[in-house]
């Protein structure tokens, strides 16, 4: 179809039914959107996960439970509980509560996957009524037809093409007539089992499924009008941002921006789709458009904070005009999935930084890792550290853009700095406790001029 547009709604978007008809009005407003892409409610997606914990008790088991059906319902009451949708909503939450008392639960990465798709099916299901009362020819469709995995569950690895086989047989050739409602984040491997993208990922599904359809647009509606210069928390000078080009938006993704699940943009830039990001509850405050093609490129767009980060800095005398060292330790941290964000090196050192994954111990490295390393070089691992990303054009090649960085951070103990290896971000690791300040200092130093 011509000028397709999917739309995703994030769990905030469609937390309940009041949320749910701002969405519904989004879509019949626009006739090209024939493909949506719906979270699970907010807050059902973190229970389910919680009812795959090895230590929950029966008592909690039940109680999340009921407080996952008391959303779900609150929708369908709202909806004047038609006896489908009612049936249909029982037989999820019943096989919902099978799978959560299955003894097989806290072994089978499987089955944590197929409980957790549960709040993205019933979102889809209820959204699709939704659409339907408000006279939209609407189905809702399961996706795990379509958007086709690996079988790595809980982030599942997309087979693109695949997916767009079975995107063209089973949606493309219905797109004109009915509107497409589906879910974001699950998928199926070869086998038929349902896997997950990984948390946040129907951002990423919505943009598989844009590719697949070679759609126009994918718009990505959530509570937030836009792409800011800054996380407004950090600043109030922060302010949205029209227009930023994907390689803009995807330095900014990668270096903390929570506005987009990371892998968003792939899809997106392989098939040159045009993303807009907008708020389901501001549809007119317009949002960001992020695009192949952008008329302003300017050295500074935004600013990125990624807290969690754990710098680790190898050492070793024999470095000293040795060949193969690098290749070594990222050999061990290759084995190890483990990845690499910053590096600077030195004649006899290296540095480098990885993301702390919550509640690790040894800081973020498992401790088989630093004895690995251990047994050829010194190994120091620092914690308490941020990465603050300036993203921007030209950031390499610009005179004047590094050094008007530098003094705007003069009084700031930077801990690692990285430039000139893309054009579009200039980083650096501060402490945790002076980033927001650094952050906001920055902002006020580049952007308030303009
Ligand atoms: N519901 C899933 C999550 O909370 C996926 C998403 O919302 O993007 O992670
Ligand atoms: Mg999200």
């Amino acid at each position: 179809m011509k000028n397709l547009i999917v739309a995703k709604f994030g769990g905030t978007s469609v937390a309940n039914f009041e949320a749910m008809s701002r969405c519904a009005d989004i879509v019949l407003a626009d006739s090209n959107i024939r493909v949506v892409c719906v979270s699970a409610q907010s807050g059902v997606t973190n229970r389910l996960v919680s009812l795959t914990r090895a230590e929950i008790t029966l008592a909690e088991r039940e109680t999340t439970l009921t407080e996952i059906r008391e959303i779900e319902y609150a929708i369908v009451e709202a909806l004047g509980k038609p006896e489908w949708v009612c049936l249909a909503l029982d037989n999820l939450l019943n096989e919902l509560k099978t799978v959560a008392n299955s003894e097989n639960l806290v072994n089978s990465m499987q089955l944590k996957d197929q409980i957790q798709s549960y709040g993205e099916q019933m979102s889809s299901l209820l959204f699709a009524e939704v659409m339907r009362q408000r006279g939209a020819h609407a189905v809702n469709f399961d996706i795990r037809q379509v958007l086709k995995t690996d079988n790595n569950y809980g982030k599942a690895e997309p087979n693109v093409e695949q997916t767009r086989l079975q995107a063209e047989k089973l949606i493309a050739p219905e797109l004109e007539k009915t509107v497409f409602i589906t879910q974001g984040f699950i998928g199926s491997d070869d086998e038929g089992h349902t896997t997950t993208l990984g948390r946040g990922g129907s951002d990423y599904s919505a943009a598989l499924i844009a590719e697949a359809l070679d759609a126009e647009t994918l718009q990505i509606w959530t509570d937030v009008t836009g792409i800011y210069t800054t996380d407004p928390r950090l600043t109030q000078a922060a302010r949205p941002i029209p227009e930023i080009s994907f390689d803009e938006a995807a330095e900014m993704a990668t270096f903390g921006a929570k506005i987009l699940h990371p892998a968003t943009l792939i899809p997106a830039i392989r098939r040159g789709v045009g993303v807009f990001v907008g708020s389901s509850r501001e549809p007119k405050a317009g949002g960001t458009w992020i695009l192949n093609q952008v008329e302003n490129k300017p050295p500074y767009r935004a600013i990125a904070l990624r807290k969690d980060q754990v710098l680790v800095t190898l050492k070793s005398p024999s470095m000293l005009l040795a060949s193969g060292f690098l290749a070594k330790v990222f050999t061990i941290l290759a084995e190890h999935k483990i990845s690499v964000d910053l590096v600077t090196t030195s004649e006899i050192s290296v540095s480098l930084t990885i993301d702390n994954p919550t509640n690790s111990t040894s800081k973020g490295l498992n401790p088989l890792v630093l004895e690995k390393l251990a047994e050829f070089c010194d190994v120091k691992v620092e914690d308490n550290l941020s990465l603050v990303a300036v993203i921007g054009n030209h950031l390499q090649a610009n005179s004047g853009v590094g050094g008007k960085l530098l003094s705007a951070l003069e009084n700031f103990n930077l801990r690692m700095i990285c430039q000139g290896a893309s054009a579009h971000n200039f980083c650096f690791l501060t402490k945790t406790e002076d980033a927001g300040k650094v952050v906001e200092h920055l902002h006020a130093q580049l952007f308030d001029a303009i």
